[in-house]
This record gives structure tokens, C-alpha cells and sequence, in this order.
């Protein structure tokens, strides 16, 4: 029996699995798609959706089915332990930099179903619904699957390279022998989801108009508007209560009393979890890497799990396809370690932040931390924006001559095309870009593929986009540069403010892409 052969394996057909497949697919590459449940999860999980995450989604050629399931994230209030406003967190005003408003809320369910329509439609994506991973060994040329169906059949598949998306409690980390860190944060919360009715009816009125964190050491909770009539309550459970009795029918509205009425909206989910952050040791052993809730868990006080995941399946697609190109050498995949598990623990501190703020039982100590916070706010409630509390690449495959826009995240500005105003990536596409801004339009620089040059102008000239809104050129002139070099993942690779600075630059790069046979700079 001839063993089917592929480049590569994802095993979870989940929300991360399926950009993953989305991304690799469209690339041309041979993708098995290994998922044990035939059905879509029919509840969200994650409601909140960063602008960059979307950028992908664009990328993926799903983002306008997607419009219509998202909506622009409202303005966020905390409200300390005597209810008064301490603080509110809002996002950065347009123009956007990434052409998206920079955070949504979104339905997760109607989204997982773009993405499987459109990767249903790329013919290098194979998907097996109702299979199962149960056992996988690797040699220095592939890894060899075991996977077995519903009906209790085995099959084998041999694959080049595996990404495990399979979840939590993935078998794949569990396979390999992969230990999780614990990163210090273990709360139980409730998760209610309702249909509040329709504007103007009944049931809206009592309900916050906005996202809001009850800060209160009697019952700390959060308020999430999400798409449409949904609306999102997260509750802390105290010590000694029963996770699975505080889900009951009767304690629930018990607890919503002071928002909304039995009568008033309609309970879609109830569900306790325990909020936690956890990390694997190791995200890659061979040639199989972790990515997702596989990879790590995070509170979800800033709606960043699914995010996280995302970035890390694109961190991993575009350096797989370079390599599957023989345009690196396999070591620039040793950078997805090294760069989103930084990215992650960082950021999965501050959201820990919020959460030790937002958890703290004790009245006193409460109070003290609200004192604290609008003190150090100069006695003013601030406002936070979200954009600013999520970090950019501190390391990893980034030029090594350090300045401040390096592992940032490249705009993309809005640019005129046949006289209609079309976000740049749509319009010039992705990949490898030097982008040359107006004070760089007369540069020439040398570059072979994977490498591509675009001009952006803020004016009409001769051979570049005409970007419509300044996004571009403000990032330039904020920077003090006047090219960027912008890896697949739209993260910034290196800056330069003159012609033989971006030569230079250009040299690092080819350097460091190491095993590449293309030679880049003429
Ligand atoms: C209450 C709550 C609120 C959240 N809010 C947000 C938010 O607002 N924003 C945000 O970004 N994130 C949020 N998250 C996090 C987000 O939901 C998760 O990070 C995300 O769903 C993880 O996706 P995944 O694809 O990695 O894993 P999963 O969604 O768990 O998918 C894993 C898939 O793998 C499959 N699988 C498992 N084992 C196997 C196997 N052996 N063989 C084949 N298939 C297998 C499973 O069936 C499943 O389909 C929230 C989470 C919770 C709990």
C-alpha cells in the first residue's frame, strides 16, 4: 500500500489550523488538513480580533466575507471597587494604520466558516474531517502520521514538516513529550453569552453601553459588546464555589440581575473555565511545531488567544514556504521559536496585569490599587489605547543593526488604484517588500526574488502608488526613514534613511537568509 505523501501536515482544523491551511495553501503547497470533530464549534470563543489579525485574514482572500461579521471594538471602562470610572482604553483614532479598524469584535463560528469555504476551493488542501492524529514518528526526511477515523480505521500519511493546532490538550505536545510551563495565573470565571435584543427593545436599557471591567472585590467581572444583539459577561468565581452549580439557569440570572432580566435577553452559552497561562517548553522538536492553544494559553482579559495563534501560524507559513523554495535554509526556522515565544510571554505579562487587577478579592487591597492607579494618572482618568499594550518583535530574524521601528508591524495605507482608494496589500500584494517612501523615490536598489520593490508616494509620481490618507508617509517621517524592509508576516526587517544604508541592509539580509540559492543583490 503506497503511504499518500504531503509537504506538510496541520493537525486541528480549528480556528488556528484553518488560517494556517489558508495560508499554506494558497501557496501551492501540498497541505493535509487532519481534524477529528466534522463540525464547526456553533458557539464563539474569542470575540476580539486585533487589526493585524484581519491584515492576515486580507491576506488569506477572506477578509471582505468577513466585514460583515465584525464590527469596530467599543471603548472600554474599569471601574474600581467603590464603582467609581478609573481608567478607559480605547483605540488608536483613524486614519488606521493597517486599514482595518485596529481592533474588532467578530463571529468566530460565521469566520471559521469563510475560512473552510475558501480553503475548500484550494486545490493543494486536502481536508479529513472526523480523523484523527493518534500517533506520529519522524526521520531526518519526514514525519510519518498515524491517523485513524471514525469507524476505527487506521491510515498512515508521510509529511515533510507538521504544525500542531490541535488545542489545549493537544495530542501532539502530549506525543512528543512536551512539558508546559505554568506562568503563574489560575482563576475560575463563568462565560455568559446572551442575545440582548434589539435596539430600542427590552433588554438593552440596564445592559453597559459599553466594554466594561467591574473591578469589584464583591464579584469581579467583565462586559464585552460584541457582534450584533450578542453580549458577553465574564464572571470571577470566588473560592468555594462550584464551578459546574454556578452554571445553573438560576444563578446565572441571579448574577446578571443587576444588568438584565430573565425576560430581557436570551441565554445563548454559559460555560466556567479556569483562566490560565500556560506555555510548552518547546515548540518544535524536528521537524513538528506547536502553535495555538497548543503552544500556550493566555486569559483572556485583552482577546488575544486566537490572535497569538494567528501569529504564530503566519510567523511559521511564510518561513515553511521560503524553505520549501530553497530560498532559506531550514535554521530560519529555529527563529519562530525564538520570536513568538518572546512575543507571547511578553505580552501574556501585561494581560496577567489586567488580570491580577481585575481578580483582587480583597476589599483593601482593592481600594488601595485604585487609589494607586489614578495617581499615577496624575488624579485623571487616562485613556489607554489597546494598540499600545500589544508589543512588537524584540528578536528573531530581524536586521540586527537595531532601531526602533525593527519587529514593528508595517502599515498599510489606503493607495489609489484606477482612481478608487484599495488597501496596498490588495493592491501590490505581500511576500518580501522594500517599500520606498517619498524621500527614497529616486533610489534604484538592486533585489532578485523573493524580493520585490514598491514606491508609495503621498503624491502623483511616475511608477508608485499614491497613498490617499499620509498613513505611510507620517510612519517615515516618525521613524526619520525613508525605506523599510518588510518581511511576509508585514513585520518591519530593517529601516534606512539613505540609498547605501538600504544596500546595506539588503547585504544583511541576503546573509542572513544563509542557505538561499537566489542571490538577491545584483
Ligand atoms: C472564554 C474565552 C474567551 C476568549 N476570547 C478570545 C478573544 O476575544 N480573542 C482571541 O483572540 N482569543 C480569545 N480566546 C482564545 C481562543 O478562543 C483560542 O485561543 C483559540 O480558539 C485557539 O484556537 P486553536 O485553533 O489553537 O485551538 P482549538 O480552537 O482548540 O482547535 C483545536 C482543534 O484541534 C482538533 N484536535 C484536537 N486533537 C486532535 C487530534 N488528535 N487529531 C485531530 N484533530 C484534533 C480539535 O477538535 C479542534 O478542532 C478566548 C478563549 C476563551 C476560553
Amino acid at each position: 500500500m503506497t503511504v499518500p505523501r504531503y509537504d506538510i501536515a496541520i493537525i486541528g482544523f480549528g480556528p488556528c489550523g484553518a488560517v494556517a491551511a489558508a495560508l499554506l495553501g494558497q501557496t501551492g503547497l501540498r497541505v493535509l488538513v487532519v481534524e477529528k470533530s466534522r463540525q464547526i464549534y456553533d458557539k464563539p470563543r474569542a470575540v476580539a480580533m486585533d487589526h493585524e489579525i484581519m491584515r492576515v485574514l486580507q491576506g488569506c482572500g477572506v477578509a471582505a466575507a468577513v466585514e460583515p461579521h465584525t464590527a469596530p471594538f467599543s471603548l472600554s471602562e474599569r471601574y474600581g471597587a467603590d464603582g467609581q470610572l478609573l481608567r478607559r482604553v480605547g483605540m488608536l483614532p483613524p486614519p488606521y494604520p493597517m486599514a482595518w479598524a485596529p481592533t474588532m469584535v467578530f463571529h468566530q463560528p460565521m469566520v471559521e466558516k469563510i475560512l473552510r469555504q475558501r480553503i475548500a476551493a484550494l486545490p493543494a488542501v486536502e481536508v479529513r474531517l472526523g480523523a484523527e492524529l493518534t500517533a506520529l514518528s519522524q526521520d531526518a526526511q519526514g514525519v510519518e502520521l498515524m491517523l485513524r477515523d471514525e469507524d476505527g480505521a487506521s491510515a498512515l500519511a508521510r509529511v515533510r514538516y507538521v504544525i500542531a493546532c490541535d488545542g489545549a490538550s493537544s495530542t501532539v505536545r502530549r506525543l512528543l513529550g512536551i512539558a508546559v510551563e505554568d506562568l503563574g495565573f489560575n482563576e475560575p470565571w463563568l462565560v455568559i453569552d446572551l442575545l440582548a435584543g434589539k435596539k430600542g427593545q427590552k433588554g438593552r436599557g440596564r445592559l453597559p453601553a459599553v466594554s466594561t471591567h467591574f473591578c469589584d472585590p464583591a464579584r469581579p467581572a467583565m462586559f464585552v459588546v460584541c457582534t450584533g444583539d450578542h453580549r458577553r459577561f465574564e464572571i470571577m468565581l470566588k473560592p468555594g464555589e462550584d464551578p459546574q452549580q454556578m452554571e445553573s439557569e438560576d444563578v446565572v440570572w441571579d448574577m446578571l440581575s443587576r444588568w438584565v432580566a430573565r425576560d430581557e435577553a436570551q441565554l445563548w452559552r454559559r460555560a466556567s473555565y479556569r483562566f490560565r497561562a500556560l506555555v510548552a517548553k518547546q515548540w518544535r522538536i524536528g521537524r513538528v511545531f506547536l502553535a495555538g492553544d497548543a503552544a500556550h494559553q493566555q486569559p483572556p482579559f485583552l482577546g488575544q488567544g486566537w490572535c497569538q495563534g494567528v501569529r504564530d501560524v503566519c510567523n511559521l507559513s511564510w518561513k515553511l514556504q521560503q524553505v520549501f523554495a530553497g530560498e532559506a535554509g531550514d535554521h530560519l526556522l529555529d527563529s519562530y521559536y525564538a520570536e513568538r515565544n518572546a512575543h507571547f510571554r511578553e505580552l501574556t505579562q501585561t494581560i496577567m496585569g489586567m488580570g491580577r487587577y481585575l481578580c483582587e478579592l480583597d476589599p483593601v487591597v482593592a481600594r488601595a490599587r485604585d487609589a494607586q492607579l489614578l495617581a499615577e494618572a496624575g488624579g485623571e482618568i487616562r485613556t489607554v489605547l489597546r494598540q499600545d499594550l500589544i508589543p512588537g518583535l524584540r528578536l528573531g530574524f530581524l536586521s540586527p543593526h537595531g532601531h526602533a521601528a525593527c519587529g514593528t508591524l508595517f502599515p498599510q495605507p489606503w493607495v489609489e488604484q484606477h482612481g478608487r482608494p484599495v488597501r496596498l496589500d490588495d493592491a501590490a500584494g505581500g511576500g518580501w517588500r522594500v517599500v520606498l517612501g517619498d524621500a527614497a523615490l529616486s533610489w534604484q536598489p538592486q533585489v532578485a526574488a523573493p524580493l520585490r520593490l514598491l514606491w508609495v508616494a503621498a503624491g502623483e509620481r511616475a511608477g508608485a502608488w499614491r497613498e490617499t490618507e499620509g498613513v505611510l508617509a507620517a510612519w517615515f517621517a516618525r521613524h526619520g526613514v525613508a525605506a523599510a524592509i518588510v518581511r511576509p508576516d508585514h513585520y518591519v526587517y530593517a529601516v534606512a534613511d539613505s540609498a547605501a544604508g538600504l544596500d546595506a541592509e539588503l547585504d544583511t539580509l541576503v546573509g542572513a537568509w544563509g542557505g538561499m540559492q537566489a542571490r538577491l543583490v545584483a
